[in-house]
């Protein structure tokens, strides 16, 4: 039986273990935190996920939240300022989202690894640790996230667009927000040069929820966490952050209370593509995996959706390698594979750093005036490859829009 070693006990890193377990792989899973610690800690994301990423959990047994976590059935983009909108359009998804605090989740998975027969490991690893597991195992698999032990991994200055962080992130987990008068929606609010309001409902340990991420613009007005101590004082920040830069979202936040005490969040990242190979000291090498390898900024909701994504292909790589050596052919291979998804989320989300370009505007316009355009960017979220070109480049976007019409006439 071969035998595979995961350091990281996140989304990437339990959706591969439970998946190799359920294929008759014997998993180490080394976490720096037991599920206790991780259930009573502080939220970490908003781990909003979509279609794809849900199936690859559902595949595996691992979507046991679909009852209880309630559905983020559309996409509803704002774009505007105190003085009014300039883009708004909304649509259903094809299928629904959901956010599951990962201090629910995590937990639940690591139970549900060790009752499939995984072993987990309760231990910071470091260099030492990471040489022992490489002696002891076939393969050994990094998906620390932001952990300090990814910077073993060389950052890739060709595929990373940034060398610092764009926003400051706020996260704000809250009971009492008034709902859509719609359908609920991962709800987008714009205020160009200023920052980005995004909101959706999740499921935390008090019950049903909503999420609210600030994405502020580094030293802009929106910038204002360094005079933040208490949660208080956080969530009175939030709400008027939203009242001043998104009004048109204020009346939805009137009567908002902390989920608890450690509902909330502050926090910048470099968005950073490293290379997937690790040395260790030893000559011995090491695969990275998830947000170790592509780190975006959680703007348009990714890292998690990437994560099951990457566990996904990763575990096909490791089935089709049979009982052929984990080389560093095999490494860069399977990281390849993954990239050639995970690029254009990493152009999709660094687009929207930025100011908008021409074509995205173009197309925002054009899903205001025909719902069939606004599905189509509304299905993006869950899959933002299928962007491309037409979001990037405006004779494209027209194009696009034109084939709507054409689609019509015939
Ligand atoms: C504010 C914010 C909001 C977000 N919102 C969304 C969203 O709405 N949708 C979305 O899809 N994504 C979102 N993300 C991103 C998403 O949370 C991450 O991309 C995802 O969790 C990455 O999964 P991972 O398994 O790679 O890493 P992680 O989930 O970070 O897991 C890594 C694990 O490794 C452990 N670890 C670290 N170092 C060590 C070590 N040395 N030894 C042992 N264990 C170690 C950590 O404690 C952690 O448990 C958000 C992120 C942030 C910061």
């Amino acid at each position: 039986m071969r035998t595979i070693t995961i350091v990281g006990a996140g989304q990437a890193g339990l959706q591969l273990g439970i998946g190799l377990l359920q294929h008759g792989y014997r998993v180490n899973l080394i976490s720096n935190r037991t599920p206790e610690q991780i259930a009573a800690g502080r939220v970490l994301s908003s781990q909003s996920m979509y279609d794809m990423a849900l199936g690859f959990e559902r595949e595996l047994g691992l979507a046991l939240w679909d009852d209880e976590c309630p559905p983020t059935h559309g996409v509803h983009m704002r774009v505007g300022n105190g003085d009014g909108l300039l883009v708004d359009w909304r649509a259903r998804m094809k299928a629904p989202g959901q956010s599951v605090d990962q201090r629910i989740k995590m937990p639940r998975w690591m139970n549900e690894f060790e009752r499939q027969g995984g072993n987990l490991v309760i231990e910071e690893a470091g260099l030492e640790e990471l040489e022992r597991y490489a002696e002891q195992s076939d393969l050994v698999i990094v998906a620390s996230g932001k952990g300090e032990i990814g910077k073993l991994f060389e950052r890739d200055a060709e595929r990373s667009q940034f060398d610092r962080p764009m926003r400051t992130i706020s996260l704000t987990y809250v009971h009492g927000m008034l709902p859509r008068s719609d359908y609920s929606a991962l709800n987008i609010s714009i205020n160009p040069g200023i920052g980005e309001y995004v909101n959706f409902p999740c499921i935390t340990h008090s019950g049903p929820g909503d999420i609210i991420n600030l994405e502020c613009i580094e030293g802009g007005p929106m910038d204002r966490w360094g005079e933040v101590s208490t949660p208080a004082e956080h969530l009175a920040l939030a709400v008027e952050l939203i009242e001043e830069f998104f009004p048109w979202e204020a009346p939805r936040c009137r009567n908002l209370r902390l989920t608890d005490e450690l509902g909330t969040l502050v926090g910048r990242l470099t968005p950073t593509v490293r290379k997937p190979i690790g040395v260790l000291p030893s000559g011995r090498t090491v695969l990275g995996m998830a947000d170790v390898l592509v780190l975006n900024d959680p703007i348009t909701g990714q890292g998690s959706n990437n994560a099951s994504k990457c566990a996904n292909v990763y575990m096909k790589a490791i089935l089709a390698q049979g009982a052929d050596a984990f080389d560093d052919t095999f490494k860069q291979a399977t990281f390849e594979r993954y990239w050639d998804y995970a690029q254009w989320v990493t152009r999709f989300t660094n687009t929207h750093l930025l100011p908008p370009p021409d074509s995205a505007l173009r197309v925002f316009a054009a899903c205001a005036e025909n719902p069939r355009i606004a599905a189509t960017v509304a299905n993006a979220f869950d899959d933002p490859k299928s962007l491309t070109p037409w979001y990037y480049d405006l004779d494209e976007a027209e194009r696009f829009i034109a084939s709507f019409a054409l689609a019509k006439e015939a």
